[in-house]
C-alpha cells in the first residue's frame, strides 16, 4: 500500500483546505448558533467541485479516487462535520446510487444538479419501528397502472427542509415470504408528501432531522431507481463507501480536538504552570493523537481497496465506522474536559464536537450493530485474525 499523492491529488485536496478555511471556518459559530443548515456554502462546495469527487468526468464530477476523496472529507471535517458529510452523501451514497442505477433521465434530472450543488437529496430508509433492522420497513409502494402509491412514514432523515427530492426506500412486494424493497425519487411537493422538522437534537438542526410522511403520494414509474425488489442491493451497494466517510470525517474532527486540547493545555496556567505538564492530561492528548492516526489508516486502507477494485469490503468499513466513530466520541468528551467549564459552553467548538460525535455512533448503523457484522463476517469465514 502506497497512501504518497499525485501533483493532481494534492492540488485538489490542498484547494479544498483552502475553501474549508475560507468559507467554513469563519462561519460554523453562526449556521451553528442559527441552527440551520448552510445552504448557501452547499451550493458553494458545488461549484469548488467538492460535490462529486469519484463520479466521472462525463456527469460532471471530478473523476477521481476514493483515498482523494476520503482526504478532502477530512480536510472538511476539521471545521464542520455536518458539511463534510454532504460530499459523502452526494460523492457516494446518492450520486453513486444515480450513476450506477439511473437512466439517463433520471442522471440528467439529478446527477448534474447534485454534483453542482444546485440541488440536494435526502436518503430515507429509517423507520420509527426501528432503524437497526431496515428489514422491518412498512412503507409501500404498490403498483397503479403506469405509477405507484406510496403509503408511510420515515423519521430521522437528514436534510429534510432544504432537499429537493428524497431517495426513499418502500415495500414493493414479497417472495418466498421475504419483503423486497424499491427505491422511489419522491420530488419535493409531490401531493401526498409531508416533511416535517423533528424536535431539536444534539445535533441543534443543523442537519435538519426530519419525518417524511407519504399518504396515498403518487409517482411516476419514472420515479423508480433501478429494478424492483433492487432497492436494498442499492442502499447497501454505497453503505461501505459512506462508512469510510463517516471514518474520515472523524479523523478530521479528531484533529480539532487535538489541536484546541493542545493549545489549551499549554496556555492554561493553574497554581503557576500550565496545566499540559500534568501527566492525566498529556495522556488524553497522546491517545487522541494516536486514535487519529488509526482512523485514518483504517481510511485510507479501505478506500485503498475500493480504489483497487474490491467490490465487498463489509467487514473493514464495519471497522472503519465503528472505530472513528468511538474515537471521537472519546476525543471529544476529553476535550471538553481538558477545558473544564469553558469546554461546556454550547457554542465552544468541542462541545459541538462533542455532540455531533454522539450522533455519528448511531447514525447508519450503530456501534453496536458494527460490532455485529465485524463479528459475523469473522465468524462465518472461520478466519484466524492476521
Ligand atoms: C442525527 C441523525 C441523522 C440521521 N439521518 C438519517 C437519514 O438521513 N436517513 C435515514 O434513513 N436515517 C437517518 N438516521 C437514522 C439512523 O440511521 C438510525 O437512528 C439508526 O439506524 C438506528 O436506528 P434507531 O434509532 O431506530 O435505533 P434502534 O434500531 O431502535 O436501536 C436501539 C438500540 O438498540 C441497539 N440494537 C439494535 N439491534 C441490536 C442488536 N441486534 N444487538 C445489539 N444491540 C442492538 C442499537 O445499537 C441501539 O443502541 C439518522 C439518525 C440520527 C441520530
Amino acid at each position: 500500500m502506497d497512501f504518497s499523492l499525485t501533483a493532481e491529488q494534492e492540488d485538489f485536496i490542498r484547494a479544498a483546505r483552502e475553501f474549508a478555511e475560507r468559507e467554513i471556518a469563519p462561519n460554523a459559530d453562526a449556521y451553528n448558533r442559527e441552527e440551520r443548515f448552510p445552504i448557501e456554502i452547499y451550493r458553494k462546495m458545488g461549484k469548488a467541485g467538492l460535490l462529486g469527487v469519484t463520479i466521472p468526468k462525463a456527469w460532471g464530477g471530478a473523476g477521481l479516487d476514493n483515498v482523494t476523496m476520503m482526504r478532502t472529507i477530512e480536510e472538511l471535517g476539521y471545521h464542520c462535520l455536518v458539511l463534510s458529510a454532504v460530499i459523502g452523501l452526494n460523492s457516494v451514497m446518492t450520486g453513486q446510487q444515480l450513476y450506477h442505477f439511473g437512466t439517463d433521465a433520471q442522471k440528467d434530472k439529478y446527477l448534474g444538479p447534485l454534483i453542482r450543488g444546485e440541488i440536494l437529496l435526502s436518503i430515507a430508509s429509517t423507520e420509527p419501528q426501528g432503524g437497526s433492522d431496515v428489514a422491518s420497513a412498512q412503507t409501500v409502494a404498490k403498483r397503479d397502472g403506469d405509477s405507484y402509491v406510496l403509503n408511510g412514514t420515515k423519521k430521522w432523515i437528514s436534510y429534510g427542509v432544504s432537499s429537493d427530492a428524497v431517495m426513499v426506500l418502500a415495500k414493493t412486494d414479497e417472495r418466498d415470504g421475504k419483503p423486497r424493497f424499491t427505491i422511489f425519487i419522491v420530488d419535493k411537493g409531490t401531493p401526498g408528501m409531508t416533511v416535517t422538522l423533528l424536535p431539536k437534537m444534539l445535533t441543534r438542526h443543523v442537519d435538519e432531522v426530519c419525518e417524511v410522511v407519504f399518504d396515498n403520494c403518487r409517482v411516476p414509474e419514472s420515479a423508480r431507481l433501478g429494478n424492483e425488489g433492487s432497492g436494498l442491493a442499492i442502499m447497501l451497494s454505497s453503505l461501505e463507501g459512506n462508512r469510510c466517510a463517516f471514518g474520515a470525517r472523524c479523523a478530521g474532527a479528531i484533529r480539532a480536538c487535538l489541536d484546541e486540547s493542545v493549545a489549551y493545555a499549554n496556555s492554561r496556567v493553574l497554581r503557576g504552570a500550565p496545566i499540559a505538564r500534568h501527566q492525566m492530561i498529556q495522556a488524553k492528548i497522546a491517545d487522541m493523537a494516536t486514535n487519529m492516526e488509526a482512523a485514518k489508516y483504517l481510511v485510507y486502507h479501505l478506500a485503498w481497496l475500493k480504489d483497487s477494485g474490491v467490490e465487498r469490503a463489509r467487514m473493514e468499513s464495519a471497522m472503519v465506522k465503528l472505530f472513528a466513530t468511538d474515537a471521537l466520541m472519546k476525543a471529544s468528551a476529553d476535550a471538553v474536559q481538558i477545558q473544564g467549564a469553558l469546554g461546556t459552553l454550547e457554542d465552544s467548538p468541542v462541545c459541538r464536537i462533542f455532540r455531533d460525535a454522539k450522533a455519528h455512533q448511531i447514525m447508519e448503523g450503530t456501534s453496536e450493530i458494527q460490532t455485529m457484522l465485524i463479528a459475523e463476517q469473522l465468524l462465518a469465514s472461520g478466519a484466524r485474525a492476521s
